[in-house]
């Protein structure tokens, strides 16, 4: 799964790079909404928020 960390500091470049908004305002920050993240599969050959955040604030976790 691919997950916002607590480094974020909600600049936006993520939000309008997702293929299906999965990206929204949380309590403190941007997060994933895990229904709607695909893991940019189909769209991109990487996790395209993961690619685009300049200060590693996206975690890629395996899925166990
Ligand atoms: S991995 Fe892709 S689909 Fe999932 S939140 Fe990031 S940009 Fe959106
Ligand atoms: S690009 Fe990174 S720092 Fe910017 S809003 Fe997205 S996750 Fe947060």
């Amino acid at each position: 799964m691919i997950v916002i960390n607590e480094v974020c500091i909600n600049c936006d470049m993520c939000v309008p790079e997702c293929p299906t908004e999965a990206i929204g305002m949380g309590p403190q920050h941007y997060q994933i909404e895990q229904n709607l993240c695909v893991e940019c599969e189909g769209y991109y050959p990487q996790p395209n928020c993961y690619a685009v955040c300049p200060i590693d604030a996206v975690d890629i976790i395996a899925d166990n």
